[in-house]
């Protein structure tokens, strides 16, 4: 059963979203159009309106919105600025509406408040200015109606009422433009203020993943990346390799030269390895001054020739702070992500490979191929 209303859904209002919409409203309106004017019917049936006429509007009333849909749903409309051909749409109603003024006769105060129910089809797509113009339609449209059947039939569109008739829509109809213009500026401060929001929650998000001192990502952004490497390299079969490093005795640096010469170090430090790494490795500051680095598609070899091309760069640079030179070095501990243990483990390996580099008197790059 569900499975039918899809389906049908599908046939009547097509597949993609927007044109979904569109259709749908559409053939809202025809709905709408069909039962205003089955509701004339009404007034032939108690003898106010001639058969004759009010099947003949009823024909183009029902006829010009199923045209609608028809444009709509093929998608010819899409060529247009306005592909929900709303402007034409509510014109045609408004037509049929006046027109179906002049046939109502004495029931036709029932008539004019449907151009009500049209203008607020545009209330939510049209901008103000749009809005106007079809409430100048409407005033103009059923203006012409009333002055027509005043001076054609006076008897029973007496022209005193009709004037009055006239009145409350010179009334109604600006009014409505006011409203419509509120409204299109409170969907637009709305719209600015959804842009303004996604904007933030971007930037929000950028500085949530990075390091602030380095840049480079921070511990939690860095370890949802190494978990999805991780499923990556579980579906691929690809290795990867993951290694701890640490700045060799960092906090000699701090004692002799000051925190924010320490910090700068740091700043380097990032930006040296960031040049000595491959594009797809990633870096990330993973605490103090310890750095996580990860190696996608790498085994241990290549791995570990990468490292040494960064240990070796950090050893031969010279940091000038402050109006002093300072040389410093890197330890690092290489892993290769085995497909059986945990990331905790394999980490924990890194940090007991990077305590051996420590050990054997720092500046060094020590691998630890896992023994089964
Ligand atoms: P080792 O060679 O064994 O790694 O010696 P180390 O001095 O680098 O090791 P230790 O872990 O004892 O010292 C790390 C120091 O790094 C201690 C801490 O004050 C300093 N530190 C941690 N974070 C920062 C930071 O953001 N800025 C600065 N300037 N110093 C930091
Ligand atoms: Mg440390
Ligand atoms: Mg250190």
């Amino acid at each position: 059963m569900k499975a039918r209303l899809q389906a049908l859904g599908d046939v009547l209002l097509g597949s993609e979203r927007r044109l979904r919409i569109r259709s749908a409203r559409c053939l809202l309106a025809c709905a709408l159009m069909a039962y205003s004017v089955a509701s004339l019917g009404y007034f032939v049936a108690v003898g106010l309106a001639e058969r004759g006429p009010v099947l003949a509007l009823a024909l183009l009333g029902v006829g010009g919105m199923l045209l609608f849909y028809a444009a709509i749903r093929s998608g010819a409309s899409e060529r247009l600025r306005d592909p929900s051909l709303t402007i034409a749409q509510m014109s045609f109603a408004l037509l049929v509406g006046a027109l179906a003024y002049t046939l109502a006769g004495r029931g036709r105060g029932a008539v004019f408040p449907i151009m009500m129910v049209v203008l607020m089809f545009g209330l939510y797509s049209l901008t103000p200015r749009q809005v106007r113009l079809m409430s100048a339609l409407a005033l103009a449209l059923f203006g012409a109606a009333m002055a027509l059947m005043a001076w054609r039939n006076p008897r029973v569109y007496r022209p005193e009422v009709e004037f009055a008739h006239f009145l409350v829509i010179a009334i109604i109809l600006p009014a409505v433009s006011m409203l419509a213009g509120q409204l299109g500026q409170l969907r637009d401060a709305l719209k600015r203020q959804k842009a303004e929001l996604r904007e933030a929650l971007a930037r929000n998000q950028a500085l949530a993943q990075r390091d602030e001192l380095t840049g480079l990502a921070n511990r939690r952004h860095m370890a949802a990346l190494i978990e999805a490497e991780r499923m990556r390299s579980e579906r691929s079969g690809a290795r990867f390799c993951l290694a701890v490093l640490d700045i060799d005795r960092f906090k000699r640096i701090n004692d002799s030269h000051g925190h924010p010469t320490g910090d700068y170090v740091l700043k380097v430090f990032a930006a040296e390895a960031l040049a000595a790494i491959r594009e797809a490795d990633v870096l990330a500051r993973w605490g103090g001054e310890e750095f996580m680095l990860m190696l996608p598609d790498a085994g241990l070899t290549a791995a570990r020739l990468g490292l040494e091309r960064l240990r070796t760069r950090v050893e031969g640079l010279r940091v000038a702070h402050e109006g002093r030179e300072l040389a410093f070095t890197v330890s690092a501990g290489l892993v290769e992500v085995s497909p059986d243990e945990t990331l905790v483990e394999a980490i924990a390996r890194a940090d007991r490979a990077l305590y051996q580099a420590k050990q054997q008197g720092r500046n060094k790059v020590v691998a630890d191929a896992r023994s089964p």
